[in-house]
């Protein structure tokens, strides 16, 4: 007998309600918010074939899948509460839902918060996340607030850097070709991003601008300034890059770190007078903080090169509608 619908969302997707006053199996989930905090609220759509390849592990989609919501309440600044799931699925393939579930509920367990609901439909495979987090009035950490003379800085893993999704991307798509433990190292990196929530909640009330990086450096750097109304450049030698990265050519380098995509890092902005503020802030989060350029009165972006020559540089990232992916 194959798996119904509900036997499917009672057996991989129900768990005792914890915080929710009311969580799966109702017509709707009931939550208490924290009196006085404001809800924040997000969703992202994983498409398979476009956010992810049919041959990843079915705990690394489950993993990521959720990974790149909390990366966006993280770039807010808000506190987790909770998350809805919404899926597609081709079959009720169980190998697929067990892995998906532990890959899935692993994250939520790390970041405390619970499962309250969601729909399930048979489809093309594709999975929804909506998650709700909370922060105090006024305190979100918002595209718009990018000051002239703010500082840039991006999070990175301690010894590594960005664009290593991008570069196990290109491995994917046989451009690049890497040795064996070089790719395992950026194939995690593309895999099982790690949400920056700890460093958003620390950065409340220290940076200006923030947004997380999903869709490359120099595109969601151009959310921020377009936002803001401000201009900046970014120093080259000062974008934080992995071991593997670093034994890259310049021109794959440059795609990787300034095009990039899937890094889930933290960028945003601080003024200067923040800066130890900011180093507090992602050493009590056990995530590193590079300063990588500055919020400038000039508009548009630039990259000042080791060499000290500097050029223009477009602000586009990844574009789903758009005729050619950068
Ligand atoms: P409705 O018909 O009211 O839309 P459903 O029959 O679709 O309700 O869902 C039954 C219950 O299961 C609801 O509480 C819904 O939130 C929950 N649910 C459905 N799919 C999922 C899922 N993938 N993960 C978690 N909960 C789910
Ligand atoms: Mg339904």
């Amino acid at each position: 007998m194959p798996l119904g619908e509900f036997d499917l969302i009672a057996r991989y997707f129900t768990r005792p309600a914890r915080r929710a006053l009311l969580g799966v199996g109702d017509d709707c989930a009931l939550l208490a918010p924290t009196p006085g905090l404001q809800l924040a609220v997000s969703s992202d759509l994983l498409v398979e074939g476009r956010h992810f390849l049919s041959t990843v592990a079915p705990d690394a989609l489950g993993h990521k899948s959720l990974a790149v919501n909390l990366s966006d309440l993280a770039a807010c600044g808000a506190s987790p509460l909770a998350f809805t799931l919404m899926m597609a699925l081709p079959r009720a393939d169980e190998s697929f839902l067990q892995g998906f579930a532990e890959g899935l509920f692993a994250l939520a367990d790390a970041h405390g918060i619970e499962l309250i609901g969601g729909d399930t439909t048979a489809g093309p495979l594709a999975i929804g996340i909506t998650v709700l987090g909370e922060l105090p009035p006024g305190q979100a950490l918002r595209r718009d607030a990018a000051r002239v003379g703010d500082e840039l800085w991006v999070s990175h893993p301690p010894g590594g850097g960005l664009g290593d999704a991008r570069l196990a991307l290109e491995v994917f798509r046989d451009r690049v070709a890497l040795d064996g433990a070089a790719f395992a190292a950026v194939r995690r990196a593309m895999e099982r991003p790690q949400p920056r929530v700890a460093l958003g909640t620390a950065l409340r009330g220290v940076a200006h601008a923030a947004i997380d990086l999903s869709d490359g450096l120099s595109g969601d750097l151009g959310h921020i300034l377009q936002r803001s109304g401000v201009g900046a450049s970014l120093h080259w030698s000062s974008l934080p890059r992995s071991p593997v990265m670093c034994d890259q050519p310049l021109a794959l380098q440059q795609t990787c770190l300034l095009g990039g995509g899937d890094d889930y890092e933290l960028l945003f902005s601080a003024p200067p007078a923040m800066s130890d503020a900011v180093r507090r802030a992602a050493a009590a989060a056990g995530v590193a903080a590079t300063r990588i350029g500055a919020v400038e009165s000039e508009p548009g972006l630039r990259v000042r090169w080791a060499d000290g020559s500097v050029t223009p540089w477009a602000q586009r990232g990844f574009d789903h509608f758009a005729l050619a992916p950068t």
